[in-house]
């Protein structure tokens, strides 16, 4: 779905590279309710944070 790869464009602050980067999504669990994504930074590849994506609409609850 195209919605994803906007998804994955975003970016969040990296304390590695001291800076916001672009963030690569990385499927880490499946939960019967919806999926756990992991957020990695996309120069060093340090994880950034999770987020929990229900089934239950079509836009996730993602801030
Ligand atoms: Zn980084």
């Amino acid at each position: 779905m195209k919605q994803f790869d906007d998804f994955s464009a975003q970016t969040l602050y990296c304390p590695n590279c001291k800076q916001a980067n672009p963030v690569r999504k990385h499927l880490l669990l499946v939960l019967p309710n919806g999926n756990i994504y992991d957020y990695r930074c996309a120069k060093c590849g340090k994880s950034l944070g999770t987020q929990i994506d229900t089934n239950s609409g079509p836009n996730p609850d993602f801030h």
